[in-house]
């Protein structure tokens, strides 16, 4: 097969024009063309009056050799790689210790998916409920102003902190295996729309996702793995530097020496117990700001011109950096295009925004979280100083929202100009139960205000009214990323003092998003495999 990248056609481009191009470009007839299917779509939006697709495609010829050498030369043609997965392992008959995985997030789902594909049979602890009780706990804390549960909201439960989310799935990590591919490719097995194989930054929406996190689990059962709700893992067994086993809220002792940690970015209780236990952890970066929200025809308009709207596009959305004078960086994260703010808490008495979308975007606001990046240098101390700044800063969010998770707010205006807001303008703030408006500035370190006052208005240059004053902050945003590190070994990925504890995904700091919590997830799975046949054959 042949790539050719850098295919360019208008955006209303009819389904032959890319066939034609292809012939084009190869100089072919159509007789010489087997097939073709479309391994990337994206845009090129710099002229907004004339957006084009850019493609990659995947294409069979009956000459496919004598083209790459006559292509030789052209960086836009080229052999196309070879993305098949290969499991690394298969359990050896008889085997009967079975791994165990903590938490049914992206991460620890993929490790179990995988392993149990590979005959490993694993048994998967998840503190919270399955999905569909979860998803009733959660919409009744955020539309009914019920109780908070502490075990079963935004961050806790099947499908971990990722189900009520966008669902965007793209990432930055190295990948030099294909690991994404192979996410991407069990997601549409289990029900995701095909598109995402193919579309630049695709996204599978919260409703969507809900189904699929349902079909994974199906699968993993079917495959012989056990998935146990409502276990939360209390104690970790660890003797002589290796780990024996978990103990769960209750008592109940599992024994296990292959242990997955996919606890996710908000175990803040078991991270202490990790600590307790003498597994090394250190702290890490992360990044703290509040939710911004805009009108999404705004950000249309500004991105797409007189192609805002078209259906191919969708929903705008956009990247923002700046870098503040005093030294500091801010950035937008986690961006939802036609998406809600939510209420995304585990804590009682502590509050902390995120954004989520449906598949359709179709919301009246854009969200994302302009966020100012800080480091252990900020909250030096102990190895969970990170964990304790982050409950100082939802603590006071929550105060600044009346003690009733309603979220603190400003419109962006006031913000800048220093004065509370006492009116909201003509954006309306998404985040649910509600809102309550006033003075952001005491919500967070002098110099991260002062990095988001600096910010605000640099961005207004890239998109043009994204400092308008009626833009509505709810705050805060202090779960960008894992405020720790559970370090593990590069080659064999266990802790880097406790043998067969397998440190994985955000919570761990090794992985920052769905599509890399997943990709971990297999890293992880290939590794305990290849352990358990090692010990087995040894
Ligand atoms: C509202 C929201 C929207 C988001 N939107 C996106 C997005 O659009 N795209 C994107 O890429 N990322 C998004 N994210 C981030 C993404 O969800 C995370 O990066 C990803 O889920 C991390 O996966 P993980 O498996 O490592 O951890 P998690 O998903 O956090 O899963 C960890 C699991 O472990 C369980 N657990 C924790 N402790 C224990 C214990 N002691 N015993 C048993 N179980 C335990 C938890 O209940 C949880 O289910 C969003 C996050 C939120 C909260």
């Amino acid at each position: 097969m042949v790539r050719l990248s850098e295919i360019k056609l208008p955006l209303d481009h009819e389904e032959p024009a890319l066939q034609l191009a292809i012939l084009a470009k190869l100089r072919i007839t159509p007789d010489d063309l087997v097939g073709f299917s479309i391994f990337k779509r994206s845009y090129d939006a710099r002229s907004k009056a004339n957006i084009v697709l850019v493609y990659i495609v995947d294409v069979e010829t009956r000459q496919d050799e004598r083209l790459l050498a006559k292509f030789a030369k052209d960086p836009h043609v080229v052999r196309t790689p070879d993305m098949h997965y290969e499991v690394v392992a298969q359990a050896p008959p008889g085997l009967v210790e079975r791994p165990i995985v903590i938490g049914m997030g992206p991460c620890g789902m993929f490790t179990a998916l995988m392993l149990a594909r590979m005959g490993f049979r694993p048994i998967v602890l998840e503190r919270g409920k399955a999905v569909l009780e979860r998803s009733a706990d959660t919409f009744n804390f955020w539309r009914r102003r019920q109780p908070l549960n502490p075990e079963s909201n935004a961050q806790f439960g099947e499908g971990g902190a990722g189900t009520f989310s966008d669902g965007k799935l793209y990432t930055q990590v190295r990948d030099p295996k294909h690991h994404g591919r192979k996410v991407l490719m069990e997601l549409v097995e289990a029900g995701a729309s095909p598109e995402i194989l193919y579309i630049n930054k695709p996204h599978i929406g919260t409703y969507k996702l809900i189904g699929i996190v349902q079909h994974i689990r199906a699968t993993i059962e079917a495959l012989g793995g056990e998935i146990r709700f409502q276990a939360r893992v209390e104690d970790f067994d660890i003797v002589d530097g290796k780990i024996r086993g978990v103990r769960l809220l209750g008592g109940e002792y599992l024994a296990s020496s292959h242990v997955v940690l996919a606890i996710g970015h908000s175990a803040r209780d078991t991270f202490e117990q990790l600590v307790a236990c003498g597994v090394y952890v250190e702290a890490k970066p992360f990044s703290i700001g509040f939710r911004v929200e805009h009108p999404q025809a705004l950000i249309d308009n500004a991105r797409f011109g007189p192609n805002a709207g078209h259906k191919v596009l969708g929903a705008a959305d956009y990247k923002l950096v700046h870098h503040c004078k005093n030294g500091r960086s801010v950035y937008s994260f986690c961006m939802c295009p036609g998406g809600l703010v939510v209420a995304a808490a585990s804590e009682p008495g502590r509050l902390v925004t995120n954004g989520m979308s449906q598949y359709a975007r179709n919301e009246a606001n854009a969200n994302s979280a302009i966020v100012v990046g800080i480091t252990p240098e900020d909250y030096p101390g102990d190895p969970l100083a990170g964990v304790a700044l982050q409950r100082r800063l939802e603590e006071a969010a929550f105060a600044l929202g009346g003690g009733t998770y309603d979220a603190p707010g400003q419109k962006v205006g006031d913000f800048l100009a220093g004065r509370p807001s006492e009116d909201l303008g003509g954006v309306k703030p998404s985040y649910a139960p509600g809102v309550r408006l006033g003075d952001l500035s005491q919500a967070l370190p002098d110099f991260a205000i002062a990095a988001i006052r600096e910010a605000l208005p640099a961005f207004n240059k890239q998109i043009k009214g994204f400092a308008m004053d009626d833009a509505i902050l709810t705050g805060v945003e202090t779960r960008t990323s894992s405020p720790i590190r559970i370090k593990r070994n590069d080659d064999d990925l266990q802790s880097i003092n406790t043998v067969g504890l397998f440190p994985a995904g955000e919570g761990a700091g090794y992985a920052g998003g769905i599509l890399s919590a997943g990709i971990d997830g297999i890293k992880v799975a290939e590794a305990v495999a290849l352990s358990l046949v090692r010990g087995q054959a040894g």
